[in-house]
């Protein structure tokens, strides 16, 4: 099957770089998938998983929104973190999930920013998801 180049890259670095058969991904759209020679285009992602399929497997890698950009030979995503499912520290996905759903539920509703703490619970959640190759 004819293969695509894909570069997942954040403001520390690239995170994954691989030839793979199929990028699938969430765009703000909706489900994306992403074979060679797709028309060029500009998405928004939502903190998801991205599945990069190869011939006998497929690579996991947490992203926490950004964008992807289509050109004929390439796939980038631009993501503000993402990390590969082996690069996952998971008890540290576990302890910020944890801090999330503590600042959701605390009574004194006027100290939490809710809006930042539903993000964090999505990136948490995500990237245990993702660990746990549970998506
Ligand atoms: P935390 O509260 O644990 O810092 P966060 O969602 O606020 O989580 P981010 O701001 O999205 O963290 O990411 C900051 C940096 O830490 C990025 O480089 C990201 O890749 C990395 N990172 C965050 N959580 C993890 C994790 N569980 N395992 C590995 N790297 C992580």
């Amino acid at each position: 099957m004819k293969t695509i180049k894909v570069s997942v890259v954040t403001p520390d670095g690239p995170v994954y770089e691989s030839d793979v058969e199929m990028v699938s991904t969430k765009a703000e759209s909706g489900e994306l998938g992403i074979l060679a020679g797709h028309v060029p285009m500009v998405a928004p992602l939502q903190i998801g998983a991205v599945r990069l399929k190869k011939e006998n497997q497929s690579d996991l890698v947490a992203v926490s929104g950004g964008f992807l950009e289509v050109r004929p030979d390439q796939v980038t995503i631009l993501a503000q973190s993402a990390e590969q499912a082996t690069d996952i520290d998971l008890d540290r996905a576990k302890s910020a999930k944890d801090r999330a759903e503590q600042r959701l539920n605390e009574t004194k509703r006027e100290n939490v920013d809710f809006k930042r703490a539903e993000l964090a619970l999505k990136r948490a959640m995500n990237r245990i998801n993702v660990s746990e190759r549970n998506i």
